[in-house]
């Protein structure tokens, strides 16, 4: 018999050899159907797979993230099954699943071409073979017969993979006509995948290089029920319509030129304002926070970055050094402004009564990304971070942890994000070597980190492996109206820059000392933030916030005259105001308006302007009244007060 623990820490004896969906029909039928994978000691295996000896054991079903994850593996596997039956000869890159779904990078062979045209049609072969009740069956053999196997297939890319894999046994998994290389794990059989979806087709380089060859890409996903399956579709449709590229270009925040570059976002003067908006927001808050402004180049010295660490990190794969025409002059487009942070710190001596030191600046960075991975303001070549350095005393960590918490707990408010959770990040024990630094330190690191959280009651998950190769940090994580996950806010420690650069204070007790260095920014960068705001709001942002707050639409070219005197006031009392004066039906003139979302649509005619009124529309939601001109001045800049309140 062995003994098997549960997360509730009750313990059941089995029979040597029990699955994890034996388990679960013991416990009950109904879960025995909707167990889709097991954690066996923290490794995710088969729920059929047999377990030899004393465990701890999770069951998953697909409402975890490791139950999907074995779900939708599964489905990619089922997928590649389809395309083989339809596409005789095709040949398999790499399949995984990702956080919404599955893809597999196809080679159809030449001339061979599958569009979206072609999806319904696979699709259809899916789940005809999904009904075939197919086991998924996991099998460990020599390399050297999984290479014979593959090579037979003439399947060049499994083959590229196997031959890098070490020697000894590998890992296949079988299920109906389709054999796959893959560590699994897999649901027990195809009858689970009851919902498919093949949602796009699009290119990937093999390994993800551009001299390689150009593969098929196709994206799906797959559920347990039918139902699950709509609501997805529909939180799709939604999510169209909130696109921060689409909303970009017809709300005029912002826009991309060939000829400027790709990647390379251009923001028009709605754009701007909204972020310059943004910045004074955060400006305030980091102010009364005791953070000091600086202001560096966007270049620096190759050696400024040599000593940083970053070339070694960004140098290889990232834009060319710039030379100059002098001899021996190499420079970098900044990746990261915290190297010039550092020299602003060292640029004077330090005493412990100094610190903290916090330097904030509204950066520009540049990091390469391959043209198919940029996306609209979330995957750019050039973006603005919020950035900020704290130089600190060891013993100060925990509590400088806690108010840069406390800001990002601010932005979350004022922004209307309630759903967050956050990660804490920790190196991987097993692979020390990744990381700069010395032991002590990171443990001291993550003991801050983990402290600070504590205390601030946080829910927070800790994962190990998860950490930059400088320092360990915290993230946070929020979902968005339609409850999609964003990453935004990022807190880190580092113990290595201040090493780096050999920046010291003298203590108290006369001798030097190495500061910590923090490094955080609560909105990620500007660009994504605004991105990920756009898509939350579906372009509706706070009224402190929005471009334009208020419209006046005359009913008739003979009121422009009242028109512009309502301009005027409300100009005057800081409400940013615009008039619609174009020789339109007053019924266009509003639905062209509230596309635009601008919160206020004023309209004026005979009688507005005989009583000195507008007559008030909220976007959205219809007629709001008349109100004399002074009214909704105040009812305004009271709204905007009100959002704004809790900063003070
Ligand atoms: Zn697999
Ligand atoms: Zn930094």
């Amino acid at each position: 018999m062995i003994r098997i623990t549960f997360p509730d820490n009750s313990i059941r004896e089995y029979e040597q050899g029990v699955t994890g969906l034996d388990i679960a029909r013991n416990l009950s039928n109904s879960l025995a159907r909707e167990v889709v994978a097991v954690s066996v000691n923290n490794e995710i295996w088969d729920a059929t797979r047999p377990i030899r000896s004393d465990a701890s054991v999770v069951l998953h079903k697909f409402d975890t993230p490791e139950g999907r994850h074995a779900f939708w593996h599964s489905s990619a596997h089922l997928m590649a099954e389809a395309l083989e039956a339809l596409y005789p000869g095709i040949k398999f890159g790499i399949g995984p699943a990702i956080e919404n779904g599955f893809y597999y990078d196809v080679d159809p062979g030449d001339g061979v071409v599958i569009t979206e045209t072609d999806l319904p049609r696979i699709e259809e072969k899916m789940y005809e073979l999904s009904r075939k009740n197919s086991a998924y069956k996991r099998e460990e053999i020599g390399k050297k017969e999984v290479l014979d196997l593959f090579g037979a297939k003439g399947d060049e890319y499994k083959i590229e993979l196997i031959r890098e894999l070490e020697d000894g046994t590998i890992t296949l998994y079988r299920h109906g006509n389709f054999t796959d290389l893959c560590r699994g794990p897999h649901l027990p059989d195809t009858s689970h995948i009851k919902a498919i979806k093949l949602l796009s087709v699009a290119g990937a380089y093999w390994r993800g290089d551009e001299k390689r060859k150009q593969l098929t890409r196709i994206y799906g996903i797959s559920f347990p029920k039918k139902q699950m399956l709509d609501d997805y579709l529909v939180m799709l449709e939604q999510a169209k319509a909130r696109d921060h590229r689409k909303l970009g270009r017809e709300l005029e925040l912002f826009t991309f030129s060939q000829k400027v570059g790709q990647g390379l976002p251009l923001w028009l003067p709605k754009g701007a304002q909204l972020r310059e908006r943004l910045e004074s927001f955060l400006k305030k808050i980091q102010t009364k926070h005791g953070y000091l402004p600086v202001i560096t180049p966007h270049i620096g010295q190759k050696e400024l970055y040599v000593t940083s660490g970053h070339y070694e990190k960004y140098g290889k794969d990232s834009f060319k050094p710039i030379h100059t025409p002098e001899e021996g002059e190499e420079f970098l487009l900044k990746p990261m402004n915290c190297p010039h942070h550092c020299e602003i710190y060292k640029s004077k001596p330090r005493s412990y009564k100094d610190l903290p030191i916090r330097y904030a600046e509204f950066g520009t960075v540049y990091r390469y990304e391959m043209s198919g991975e940029l996306h609209g303001l979330t995957r750019v070549r050039g973006f603005t971070q919020d950035d900020a350095h704290l130089f600190c005393r060891p013993d100060q960590i925990k509590e400088e942890f806690i108010k840069v918490i406390d800001i990002i707990y601010t932005v979350f408010k004022a922004f209307d994000f309630h759903d967050f959770v956050a990660q804490v990040s920790l190196r991987d024990p097993e692979n020390r070597e990744k990381y700069i630094g010395s032991d002590e330190n990171w443990e001291k690191a993550e003991q801050a980190i983990i402290e600070a959280t504590q205390e601030k009651e946080m829910q927070t998950t800790v994962v190990r492996g998860e950490a930059a190769f400088y320092g360990p940090k915290l993230d946070f994580m929020v979902k968005d109206a339609l409850g999609r996950k964003w990453q935004l806010g990022t807190i880190q420690v580092d113990y290595n820059l201040p090493e780096r650069f050999e920046l010291e204070y003298t203590g108290s007790d006369d001798q030097k000392h190495r500061p910590v260095m923090i490094h955080r920014a609560p909105f990620g960068s500007m660009e994504r933030f605004v991105a990920v705001l756009i898509e939350h709001t579906a372009g509706k942002f706070p009224l402190w916030l929005t471009p334009d707050q208020a419209i006046v639409l005359p009913i008739s070219e003979k009121y422009h005259d009242y028109a512009e005197k309502v301009l005027k006031f409300l100009n005057n009392c800081d409400i940013r105001t615009l008039i619609d004066s174009r020789n339109e039906k007053i019924g266009k003139k509003i639905r062209d308006n509230e596309l635009k979302r601008i919160p206020y649509l004023l309209v004026v005619g005979e009688k507005e302007e005989a009583e000195g009124t507008v007559a008030v529309r909220r976007q959205g939601e219809g007629d709001q009244g008349t109100m004399k001109l002074e009214e909704f001045g105040n009812f305004v800049t009271n709204e905007v007060k009100k959002q704004l309140e809790h900063l003070d």
